[in-house]
């Protein structure tokens, strides 16, 4: 949260900073003694444009995060020449976009209403297409973050199961923006025991694995706390011009 940011402008500069990402997810996890294997690297490129794109597909990226359904499906359909790209939507979702999603979206790591899931389901069915989707908590307590109060999680992952279209594979959550590491780690480490209790308690319970937890400036934290997902942009692409209020707007 200090570091400033350098912008990533080259296929070098983007190697590196992936390279040197990747060597800290490494430490982390030999610190929490956890395999690299079980921790995934998703490169988060709202605001970055096609060129950058392409370089960082160039340095080996084969995902992508965004966190706008519009940024994201334009992005796609600009970039539907490299068919192993896959898109993974991180941002809060109205209805109304759901049919754009459910085009091109390999996954969804923000749902937290049933009538997205609803939609979701109901457009992906149409085009015969399956969606990876997590569920998104709210774990700071602040009220201008999106997703479900924990004590909800339950109740909503056990009406999952009437969308077929929609693969639960776990939880996700934006921890409080903050320097305080036990405040932050704490919102983690409700994430982890929320997916504990839900493995008990859940129908789909054996297949929620995945803990989509940690950006550029808690990712270490995250991963010691169990993330399997750590979605990263700053510190791979550069500070962002746009502040992320713009992103994390207050749920309307
Ligand atoms: C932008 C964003 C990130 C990445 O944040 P950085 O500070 O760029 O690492 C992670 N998750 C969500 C939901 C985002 O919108």
């Amino acid at each position: 949260m200090s570091t400033p940011f350098e912008t990533a402008l080259t296929l070098q500069d983007l190697q590196h900073n992936i390279g040197r990402i990747q060597a800290r997810i490494d430490a982390a996890c030999e610190r929490a003694g956890r395999s690299p294997q079980t921790v995934r690297l998703l490169p988060v490129s709202k605001t970055v444009d096609e060129a950058r794109l392409r370089l960082a597909y160039a340095a080996g990226c084969r995902a992508l995060g965004e966190n706008k359904v519009q940024e994201a499906h334009a992005k796609w359909q600009a970039m539907s020449d490299l068919s192993d790209l896959r898109w993974c939507l991180i941002g809060h979702l109205q209805t109304n976009k759901a049919r754009q999603v459910a085009q091109f979206a390999s996954e969804f790591h923000a749902l937290d209403n049933l009538r997205v899931a609803e939609e979701l389901d109901r457009r992906l069915q149409a085009l015969g297409r399956g969606l990876d989707v997590l569920v998104q908590v709210n774990t700071s307590g602040e009220a201008s973050k999106f997703g479900l109060e924990p004590a909800q999680a339950l109740d909503f992952m056990r009406q999952l199961p009437a969308f077929s279209a929609l693969r639960v594979r776990g939880l996700m959550t934006l921890a409080l923006h903050s320097d305080d590491e036990p405040r932050v780690r704490s919102c983690f480490a409700m994430l982890r025991g929320l997916r504990e209790q839900l493995r008990e308690a859940a129908p789909q319970g054996a297949e929620i694995a995945e803990l989509s937890m940690g950006m550029s400036g808690d990712f270490e934290w995250a991963i010691e706390e169990g993330a399997s997902v750590v979605r990263i942009g700053q510190a791979i692409f550069g500070a962002r011009a746009t502040p992320d209020s713009q992103y994390w707007p207050a749920p309307g």
